[in-house]
């Protein structure tokens, strides 16, 4: 496929419709970016881009009921009753990047070549202009030669790379996302360029790492997020955007499997479904701890060192505070050591410890981890079978202080107390008392137990 190319494309209606409606009415619109990418591809895309000569006044006007939120033109159209939204953009000329983050200032561009030359890789800067919309067919407007790179496997720089990556260093990133999702090589000038560029990835915001990095976690097979972090590793950019993370190159590893603590890292990433990024990230995250406490030996305490370090990760990378802590809870909890002896007791103090809510991620990391270690799941004493005590534990047995079959307000109450850290002390132990045995969970036994306790005076 090459510039000038017939295409012919199976439209959406709602884009039929956004396309007609500008054409219509005298502007020119295409489809542009990753839909074009993708159906060069011979994919269907998942989000079609439409880009336009009319401005966004003019967009808005056309279409009643777009909504246009920011200054920098993006209008968001609606069409039908269920709301398909397009997000219709007129073309742009970007200038001025000044803190590497968002342009300073949005020009208009003059036409839709300017627009395709603003955008970060060739195969990115494709648009298919219509020519009979009711028949799909258009032509592919492919200035800096996408198709003929898409075809001989090269990702590449539209432009000067060091002029594109000194703009937005966020396309560092992008770059070894869009490699290795379509399995590219990068051309020489543009790895070269992204390799001196790599250290100004410091300077961008953590949100928009962030959404890079979740975008390459959630990367679907055949391609593994490994592929991603390598890549990154190989352009020093991982060393920049996840130095925790990079440390762990040539760290010892005593496992069946061969390879350093990265590696393993790595392979346990692999080994969590696509469609859970963020205990991917959990995963990537789950030994930090061991390149501090290397010299100690054994590691030891690397789960409650790195529990800190992963939190601190998660926190410059702005994940919202529930998911930091709870990534954080993971690393902290995934060394747990079960085996068949454990009590009942015991695997319900277990589940109190690590807490119901995080017992399935948990379980999904060590699987993960397990796997990237080459243990394999024994025949007795292994995580199916804690899974399924734990199972049978959430049936009905009391396991967090909320199943406890009394409140502060009834033990003060009943026993004459007044609020204050007896109260809680004397909840928590009622607590510990049912997970060693269920059968106590009774208000009256429990009152019982509490009054006997007072009077010991203990
Ligand atoms: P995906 O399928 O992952 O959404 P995409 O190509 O649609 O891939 P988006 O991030 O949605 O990627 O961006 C849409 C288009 O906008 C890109 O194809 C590219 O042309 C342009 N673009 C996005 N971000 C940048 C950037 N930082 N610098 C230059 N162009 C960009
Ligand atoms: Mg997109």
């Amino acid at each position: 496929m090459r510039d000038g190319d017939r295409l012919r494309i199976d439209l959406p209606a709602a884009v039929r419709a956004v396309l007609a409606g500008l054409t219509d009415a005298g502007h020119e619109a295409a489809l542009v970016g990753g839909c074009v990418r993708d159906l060069v591809r011979g994919e269907v895309p998942k989000d079609w881009d439409v880009t336009t000569s009319a401005t966004p006044e003019a967009v808005a006007e056309r279409f009643p009921g777009a909504t246009w939120q920011n200054p920098f033109g993006t209008v968001t159209v609606r069409i039908g009753s269920d709301g398909d939204a397009v997000e219709v953009t007129t073309y742009r000329s970007e200038t001025g990047y000044r803190d590497r983050r968002r342009p300073d200032s949005v020009a208009w561009g003059e036409s839709l070549t300017d627009d395709l030359a603003r955008r970060d890789f060739t195969i990115n800067a494709m648009a298919w202009l219509p020519a009979d919309l009711a028949a799909g067919d258009g032509r592919l407007v492919d200035p800096f030669g996408g198709g003929p790179d898409l075809v001989s496997g090269i990702l590449r720089a539209v432009g000067d790379p060091d002029s594109r990556f000194e703009e937005d260093a966020l396309r560092l990133l992008r770059a070894v996302r869009f490699a290795t999702r379509f399995g590219l090589h990068l051309d020489e000038a543009t790895a070269a360029a992204i390799r001196r560029h790599a250290p100004s990835a410091a300077m961008l915001s953590g949100e928009r790492v962030r959404d890079e990095l979740l975008r390459m976690l959630a990367a679907p097979p055949p391609v593994g997020p490994s592929s991603v972090f390598e890549l990154m590793e190989e352009l020093g950019l991982l060393a920049v955007v996840l130095p925790e993370v990079a440390v762990l190159r040539g760290v010892p590893q005593a496992k069946a499997m061969p390879g350093d603590a990265l590696d393993h890292t790595l392979a346990a990433v692999d080994a969590i479904p696509a469609d859970r990024p963020l205990l991917r990230l959990a995963a990537l995250l789950h030994d930090l701890g061991k390149a501090l406490t290397l010299a100690h030996g054994h590691f030891l305490g690397h789960e409650t060192v790195g529990e800190e370090l992963a939190r601190q990760v998660a926190e410059r990378l702005r994940l919202p505070r529930a998911e930091a802590l709870r990534i954080g809870r993971l690393v902290r909890h995934h060394m747990f050591a079960y085996a068949s002896a454990w009590t009942d007791a015991a695997v319900r103090r277990f589940m109190k410890r690590v807490g119901v809510d995080l017992l399935d991620d948990l379980f999904a990391l060590r699987l993960a981890d397990n796997a990237a270690s080459g243990v394999r799941e024994p025949r007795r004493g292994g995580l199916a079978e804690l899974r399924r005590r734990c199972t049978a534990a959430l049936g009905g047995d009391p396991l967090e202080a909320q199943h406890v079959a009394i409140d502060g307000h009834r033990l003060m109450a009943e026993l004459g107390l007044r609020p204050g850290p007896q109260v809680g002390a004397l909840l928590d132990r009622l607590l510990e008392a049912v997970l060693d045995d269920p059968a106590l969970n009774t208000e009256d036994r429990l009152l019982e137990l509490a009054r006997g306790w007072l009077a010991e005076g203990s």
